[in-house]
């Protein structure tokens, strides 16, 4: 039975959750699941300034554009580096989100920001979502949103800690009753560490390799903790003194070597933010342990190292690629329990007096 308007309403139009990772940008489509899954990179003509492909598309054309077409990552660092592209991907992911079933009135859209957006950068992807036809914009802070997607108990005094280690930045927050407590952003996740190989295999083996190489290597035998088995790669990269291709053998002990600086910041950056928690919420999550998402979470001994260096326990997020974009999803089923985790739009707040 349709009771109002509102309900009506709602029934005609195709409400769709965002997130808009570094890496990767999910989109949630009511009642369908995640529909769309694609790297977070856009190909635009100069010349006209339009999009011409977004996603998986877009990726293959990474240095391999001709004059007139520059393939970009719009999102790098967790920041909307440039707004026209930012806009242009959300109109391009709203329309293929919903290409089967055109609407009438213009999505309601939940979009995934990263923890300690400046009010500028809000408005930026409140304005870019508004203008790709949404009909009305919410915004969640991604490690509120993942908490969401883990079934967490936000809402509840009780606090739960998030690590979201994404391409771009890893969010660190501590959540009770529907707020970030603390939270700590910085610049080291994914992308870091595949900078931090690129640049190890330079110093040591004296051969240049690319960003996807080395993102592989990270993937298959990256390891934070030493197991009986070494682990090996060979890889091709172009030797530094001959300019000619080259391939080495490189193990998992050199890449944990690669990456250790990086790791251990990280850990700083938990361990800062658990010295500042409340003690109440501390305990809590000293009990619940801290939840690992992002892909970064999948690297082989990270959640093992963090609880050792920690003392409290780590469990990895089921699935932890989509855990925001699930998040979004369920938010925007049942948007009137979680209107308090929004961010607020300053535009219908009561004027200052
Ligand atoms: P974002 O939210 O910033 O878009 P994601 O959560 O999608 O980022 O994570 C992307 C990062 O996760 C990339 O840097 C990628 O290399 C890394 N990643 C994905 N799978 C794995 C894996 N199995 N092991 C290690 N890192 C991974
Ligand atoms: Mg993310």
């Amino acid at each position: 039975m349709i009771k109002s308007l509102e309900q009506l309403k709602r029934l005609l139009s195709n409400d769709i959750g965002i997130d808009l990772g570094t890496a990767n940008t999910l989109v949630y489509l009511h009642g369908k699941g995640i529909v769309i899954n694609e790297p977070s990179v856009v190909a635009l003509n100069t010349k006209t300034g339009r999009v011409v492909a977004v996603g998986k598309d877009a990726k293959q054309m990474l240095g391999r554009t001709p004059g007139h077409i520059v393939a970009v990552r719009p999102l790098v660092d967790g920041v909307i580096s440039d707004f026209e592209v930012t806009q242009e991907m959300i109109t391009y992911l709203i329309n293929k989100a919903q290409k089967e079933n055109k609407k009438l009135i213009g999505p309601r859209v939940v979009v995934g920001v990263p923890s300690g957006i400046t009010n500028v950068e809000t408005r930026a992807v409140r304005d870019a979502t508004k203008n790709a036809g949404a009909s009305e914009v919410h915004i969640v802070e991604e490690p509120m949103a993942a908490a969401i997607g883990i079934r967490l108990p936000i809402n509840e005094p009780l606090g739960s800690m998030i690590i979201d280690i994404g391409g771009g930045t890893t969010d660190i927050a501590v959540i009770s009753l529907g707020g970030v407590v603390r939270a700590k952003n910085l610049r080291i996740a994914g992308d870091k560490l595949n900078n931090d190989i690129i640049s190890y295999v330079r110093s040591e083996f004296k051969i240049l390799i690319g960003e996807k190489t080395a993102e592989q290597i990270k993937i298959n035998i990256g390891a934070i903790l030493p197991s009986d088995a070494p682990l090996e790669a060979s890889i091709k990269g172009r030797d530094l003194i001959s300019g000619l291709p080259r391939e080495v053998v490189i193990t998992d002990s050199d890449i944990r070597e690669a990456i250790s600086q990086s790791i251990d910041t990280l850990i700083e950056g938990v361990k800062e933010v658990l010295e500042t928690t409340p003690p109440e919420i501390l305990s809590d999550v000293m009990h619940r342990g801290i939840y690992l998402t992002g892909g970064g979470a999948l690297i082989q001994g990270l959640a093992e190292i963090i609880a050792e260096y920690t003392k409290i326990p780590v469990h990895i997020a089921p699935d932890p690629l989509t855990t925001v974009c699930r998040g979004t999803g369920i938010i925007l089923e049942n948007i009137d329990n979680f209107r308090d985790v929004l961010i607020a739009n300053e535009d219908e707040l009561p004027p200052k007096k």
